[in-house]
C-alpha cells in the first residue's frame, strides 16, 4: 500500500520542505472530501489520488500539479466547486483541477475511427495547460493497474479508449514511459489472451539470452572505448505490445521478432555517432538495406539515431542504435508530436518542439521552480483551431474566430444558407458569436431563410464566404433582372410601347444584333447599369415604327402622316401628357442590392432625388441636389428621374451636425433625446470646436423626412443645443 507518508518521502528528494507540506494540506483536504466513498476494490477512495500523484511525482513534476492530483476528482464526485478550492489552495490549482474534471465529463463513444483522432485533439486542445493531460494520463495509469476489478465488457470499452486515446496523447507529448505502460494494460485488458502467451514466450526465450547480451554488450563499449569514444551501451528488450504489433502488421512469427539482441549506444557527439556505426560495420558485418539515418533526416516527431542492423557471431541479428545523450533525451521525454508539424513551416514547428522539449529538461534539472516550470508547459497547443460538438456528438474542427455561420456551412450548405440563430450550451446566441473549444452548437433553421449580406462581415471560413457570396450574386442577377424590367417599361413607355407590345421576332432580331444571348440577360444588364434603358428602349422603338420617334418630329414636314403630329394634334392634352411624358420610377426602399444609397448626401424619403446608373452595381440614389452629381447631371441619359413610393417601411441612415456648448454630460443629453424619437445612433464622432463649443456629427436612422424634422426640432430644444443641421454632402 502506497500511503501519503510514502508520497512525501519521495517528494522531499526534489522539492522544498514548504511544498511537501502544501501537497500534505491538499491530502487533508482529498481525504475529507472523499471520506465514506470507496473505490470498486473496497479500499478508501483517496488512496487513488495518492497512487496518481505518485506516478506524477515519478516524472518530478511541481507541488501545484501534485496538489491538483491529489484533487483531481474533488469537483467531479463531491461537493465542492472549483472557487472553493481556488480559495482553499489557489487558483492555479483550481484551475487544473477544473482542467481534468472538464475532460473527465466528456465521454468516448468509439462510433469512428475518425473520431479518435480528433477526440484526442479536442482533449489537447480543451487543456490549455499541459499539466492538465499529464494528470488525465496519470489517473488513467492508475486507472488501468487497477481494471481487474471491473466487469470484463467495462474492461474492454475502458481497454479500448485507452489504446484509440490516452497512448496516442502521450504519445504527441512525448511521454514513452507513461505511454508503453498504458499500451501494455491496455492491450492485457483487451486481449487478454493474447497478452498471456506472448508473456509465456518471452519467459522461455529470455533464459539463455541474458549471458549472450551481457557478453555482446561487453565487446561492444570494449572497441568502442579502444577506438577512443566515449560511450554508455545499454541492452534493451522490446515491449510486449509492440512485439504483438510487429507480428501482426508484418505477419512473423514470435521468434522471427522477439529474436533480435537489441542494443543502444549513447555517445557524445554527432561526428562520434557517424563513426561509432563505422567501428560497429567493422566489428560486425551489416545487413544491406536496414541502416537508416535518422540523424540526417529526423523522424516527423523529432526523433534523431542512427539505427542499423548486424549479423552477430550467434546466428541472431542485433539491432543498434547510435544517439547523442540530447537525442536520447528527446526520445524519451521529448514531443513525439507530429501534429505541430501540421504547421506549415517545419522549421518554425521544431523550435516549437525544442522550447517544448527544452521546458521538460528545465523541469528536470531545475525541479522546485515552479514559475519556470510553467512558463516551460503553458504552450498554446492548437492556437488556430477550435473543437466543438454537433448535437449528436460529433466534434468539428473550425478555424479560431469562427462563427455560428461558418458551423451551419460546416455542418451542410442547407444548413448555412437558411441558419436564423444558434443555440450554444443549450443558450440562445447571436449568430456572429465567436466559438470556442468543447461547446456545443446546435443550429436553428428557418424554412424559407436566406443568406444575410452581413454575414460577411463576420465569417471566418472559406466554405462559408464562398456560399454566401454564391448566394449574393443569384440574389443580384434576380434584383436586377427585376428593376432592369421596371426600367425598360418605364422607357418604353415614352415610346407608347411595352415590352408585352413589342412581338417576339423583333426582339430577337435585337438580342441577335447585340449579340446577347437572353431576354432576362438584356433586363440585366439594364438593372446592373451595363446599359442605358432609354438607348435600348429606343432601339427596340425603331424596329416598331418605320423611323425612330426623334426622327418622325424632326421629319414630320416630308411625313404628313407621321405619329407625333398625328398625335399632338388630335390628342387630349391629358393624355399627350401621359404618353410623352411618363411618371418617375417609384422607389420602394426594398429593392436590395442594385439599388443603392449615396453615402455623400444619404437620401431619405421624402427628399427629391434622382438615380445615376453605376456599370455593374445598379442605380445609386443621390439627392437631387447633391453637388457630387452636378457634372454628371449635364448628361440626362446618364440620369434617371425616381420617386420615393408612398409609406415606405424600413430605417434610412442621415447624418446630423449638432453645435452644443461644453457641459457635463452634454452628450449623453443628446444621444438620449435622439434615441427617445424612436431613432437609432449608429456612430457620433465628436470635435472640439474651442473651449466654449464641440462639434458632433451623430449617424443616424430615421423612417423619413418628417421623422427627421421631429428629431432635430427635439434636439434644438435642448438648453445645450446652439445649432443642428443635416449634412448632406
Ligand atoms: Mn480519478
Amino acid at each position: 500500500m502506497f500511503l501519503i507518508s510514502d508520497l512525501c518521502t519521495m517528494l522531499e528528494t526534489y522539492l522544498e520542505k514548504e511544498q511537501v507540506e502544501e501537497v500534505y494540506r491538499a491530502y487533508l483536504f482529498g481525504a475529507e472530501a472523499h471520506e465514506g466513498q470507496m473505490r470498486l476494490s473496497g479500499e478508501p477512495y483517496i488512496y487513488h489520488p495518492i497512487a496518481v500523484a505518485r506516478i506524477l511525482a515519478g516524472l518530478k513534476l511541481d507541488h501545484k500539479t501534485l496538489m491538483a492530483a491529489i484533487l483531481h476528482d474533488v469537483i467531479e464526485d463531491t461537493d465542492f466547486a472549483k472557487d472553493q478550492l481556488a480559495k482553499e489552495f489557489d487558483e492555479e490549482v483550481a484551475e487544473l483541477v477544473d482542467g481534468v474534471s472538464k475532460l473527465t465529463l466528456i465521454k468516448f463513444e468509439s462510433k469512428a475511427e475518425a473520431q479518435a483522432e480528433n477526440f484526442q485533439k479536442l482533449m489537447l486542445a480543451m487543456a490549455k495547460d499541459v499539466r492538465v493531460i499529464l494528470i488525465k494520463l496519470a489517473d488513467r495509469l492508475h486507472n488501468m493497474h487497477t481494471i481487474g476489478i471491473m466487469r470484463p465488457e467495462k474492461q474492454r470499452r475502458i481497454a479500448k479508449e485507452t489504446l484509440d486515446i490516452y497512448v496516442p496523447i502521450a504519445h504527441r507529448l512525448g511521454i514513452n514511459n507513461i505511454r508503453v505502460e498504458l499500451q501494455e494494460l491496455g492491450f492485457k485488458a483487451l486481449h487478454p489472451q493474447r497478452y498471456k502467451i506472448i508473456k509465456e514466450s518471452i519467459l522461455k526465450a529470455r533464459g539463455n539470452r541474458t549471458e549472450i547480451i551481457s557478453k555482446i554488450e561487453t565487446s561492444v563499449s570494449e572497441r568502442l572505448t579502444n577506438e577512443g569514444i566515449i560511450c554508455k551501451v545499454i541492452g534493451r528488450e522490446k515491449s510486449l505490445y509492440s512485439i504483438y504489433q510487429k507480428m501482426r502488421s508484418k505477419h512473423l512469427s514470435f521468434s522471427q521478432v522477439f529474436d533480435v539482441y537489441a542494443f543502444r549506444i549513447i555517445v557524445n557527439s554527432v561526428d562520434d555517432c557517424y563513426r561509432a556505426v563505422g567501428i560497429m560495420h567493422n566489428l560486425y558485418k551489416p545487413l544491406p538495406g536496414r541502416f537508416k539515418d535518422y540523424i540526417a533526416i529526423p523522424k516527423n516527431n523529432g526523433y534523431q539515431s542512427l539505427h542499423t542492423v548486424l549479423f552477430g557471431s550467434y546466428g541472431v541479428p542485433i539491432e543498434v542504435q547510435i544517439r547523442t545523450d540530447d537525442m536520447e533525451k528527446v526520445a524519451e521525454a521529448g514531443i513525439a508530436a507530429h501534429w505541430l508539424y501540421k504547421q506549415n513551416d517545419a522549421n518554425m514547428a521544431r523550435v516549437t518542439a525544442n522550447d517544448w522539449l527544452r521546458g521538460i529538461l528545465e523541469i528536470q534539472k531545475t525541479s522546485g521552480n515552479s514559475m519556470e516550470f510553467l512558463e516551460n508547459v503553458k504552450i498554446d497547443l492548437f492556437p488556430d483551431v477550435v473543437y466543438v460538438f454537433t448535437p449528436t456528438g460529433e466534434i468539428m474542427e473550425l478555424p479560431r474566430g469562427a462563427t455560428g455561420v461558418d458551423f451551419a456551412y460546416a455542418v451542410h450548405t442547407d444548413i448555412g444558407d437558411s441558419c436564423v440563430a444558434i443555440k450554444i450550451d443549450r443558450h440562445l446566441s447571436p449568430l456572429r458569436t465567436p466559438l470556442e473549444t468543447a461547446q456545443t452548437v446546435e443550429i436553428i433553421t428557418a424554412p424559407g431563410a436566406k443568406p444575410n449580406p452581413a454575414w460577411l462581415n463576420f465569417v471566418v471560413t472559406g466554405k462559408a464566404r464562398t456560399h454566401i457570396r454564391h448566394y449574393l450574386k443569384n440574389l443580384q442577377s434576380d434584383e436586377a433582372i427585376s428593376l432592369g424590367r421596371r426600367l425598360l417599361e418605364r422607357s418604353l413607355a415614352s415610346h407608347a410601347l411595352s415590352i408585352e407590345k413589342i412581338p417576339e421576332s423583333r426582339t430577337n432580331e435585337f438580342l441577335k444584333s447585340m449579340n446577347i444571348n437572353a431576354f432576362e440577360n438584356l433586363l440585366q444588364d439594364i438593372g446592373l447599369g451595363n446599359r442605358l434603358p432609354l438607348l435600348v428602349a429606343k432601339q427596340l422603338a425603331a424596329r416598331m415604327h418605320p423611323l425612330p420617334l426623334d426622327k418622325i418630329s424632326r421629319k414630320k414636314a416630308k411625313h404628313p402622316f407621321a405619329f407625333k403630329r398625328i398625335f399632338s394634334r388630335y390628342a387630349p392634352s391629358w393624355l399627350k401628357q401621359e404618353r410623352l411624358k411618363v411618371s418617375p420610377l417609384a422607389i420602394k426602399g426594398t429593392e436590395g442590392v442594385v439599388v443603392n444609397y449615396a453615402k455623400c448626401c444619404r437620401p431619405i424619403p421624402g427628399d427629391s432625388i434622382v438615380g445615376i446608373f453605376n456599370a455593374g452595381k445598379g442605380i445609386v440614389i443621390h439627392i437631387a441636389a447633391c453637388s457630387n452629381i452636378q457634372d454628371t447631371k449635364k448628361n440626362p441619359e446618364n440620369i434617371l428621374e425616381l420617386q420615393w413610393e408612398e409609406n415606405i417601411a424600413g430605417e434610412f441612415p442621415v447624418e446630423i451636425k449638432i453645435i452644443v456648448s461644453n457641459k457635463k454630460g452634454v452628450l449623453a443629453t443628446v444621444a438620449s433625446a435622439i434615441s427617445g424619437m424612436e431613432s437609432n445612433i449608429e456612430n457620433v464622432v465628436l470635435n472640439d470646436k474651442d473651449t466654449k463649443f464641440t462639434e458632433m456629427n451623430f449617424l443616424i436612422t430615421v423612417k423619413n423626412r418628417k421623422h427627421l424634422a421631429n428629431i432635430i426640432r427635439h434636439v434644438r430644444s435642448l438648453d445645450q443645443v446652439k445649432k443642428i443641421t443635416r449634412t448632406k454632402g
